[in-house]
């Protein structure tokens, strides 16, 4: 696991948040072509997803991209 994210800000540590379905963060996401087998062809790169988190005390939110 990479260490702790902390706020910027006040050096809280940040809670991460759990996207909810689809949402304006889903545009980021890269769709892989389905012929390409889904899990064999894609690089660690190209399946990377942004994950908000949100300070708790400054409510400051910071999206990181994780695989
Ligand atoms: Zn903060």
């Amino acid at each position: 696991m990479p260490s702790e994210k902390v706020c910027p800000d006040c050096e809280e540590p940040l809670e991460r948040m759990e996207l909810q379905g689809t949402s304006a963060l889903g545009s980021l996401s890269i769709v892989a072509p389905a012929d390409d087998g889904f899990l064999s062809g894609i690089r660690a790169d190209e399946v990377l997803a942004p994950v908000p988190y949100v300070c708790p005390e400054c409510r400051r939110t910071l999206v990181y991209a994780e695989e």
